[in-house]
């Protein structure tokens, strides 16, 4: 499902692993450790393909997959565990290089911002006050919302937040499940391609444009008259 490029926009909303942070290798190299203890060889592209999924589906989906078999309890809980534990002990992901100021130019256009993550860590929603200027309302979080993402939710939410309407709202996403999540929504979908992934995976999933860089986008949005400054 595609949706139209907005003649103007109202509102940006902003995934934000993968988007903002350059946190997914963390999170890639902290499951296949965490597997790799349970004797569970977990390929790390898989990490990218689930990106936005829960721990738990992340566990049952690849234990099915690689031993064709059900996951426990206990094994969900233990591997989940370990891999908190070693994202812990790694350092702050950085960001992005160029999101902060592409954050700054749409805001100076008028634009709204809202961020939508399916992170329920205290510490990232807290980062993005002081690194981007997001105030807590303007977060949607894993709390927020029953269903994540690829359930359209998440962002149904997001633009209540931003009292925008979808053809008046983009999405900045990284993952194929956020991706699929926005166009669900019906907002016009742009993914910066910061991991491993191939640019069809993205487009299949429902991306609208593909780019590599925070600053192609904001030239995108010039080009295309939707950044006016005042
Ligand atoms: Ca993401």
């Amino acid at each position: 499902m595609s949706a139209k490029l907005p003649q103007k926009i109202n509102a940006v909303l902003f995934d934000m692993d993968g988007v903002l942070y350059d946190s997914m290798k963390h999170h890639a190299i902290t499951w296949v450790d965490a597997f790799k203890q349970y004797n569970i060889d977990f390929p790390e592209k898989e990490a990218y393909l689930n990106e936005g999924s829960t721990g738990d589906a992340t566990i049952k989906k690849a234990i099915k997959q690689i031993e064709n078999r059900e996951a426990t309890t206990k094994e969900v809980e233990d591997i989940y565990d370990e891999k908190t534990r070693l994202m812990h002990q790694l350092p702050p992901a950085e960001i992005i290089p160029g999101m902060q100021e592409l954050m700054q130019e749409l805001r100076a256009a008028g634009v709204k911002i809202v961020i939508v993550t399916g992170s329920r860590q205290p510490v990232l929603l807290d980062r993005l006050k002081n690194d981007f200027q997001v105030e807590k309302e303007d977060i949607v979080s894993g709390w927020d919302v029953t269903h994540g993402k690829p359930h359209p939710e998440p962002y149904l939410t997001g633009l209540k937040k931003a009292n925008s309407s979808a053809d008046e709202t983009i999405v900045i996403e990284n993952a194929p499940l956020g991706a699929k999540s926005a166009s669900a929504a019906g907002i016009y979908t742009i993914a910066i391609n910061t991991g491993p992934l191939k640019k069809e995976t993205l487009i299949n999933a429902g991306a609208d444009k593909v780019y590599k860089t925070a600053g192609e986008i904001g030239e995108f949005l010039k080009k295309k008259g939707l950044i006016q400054f005042k």
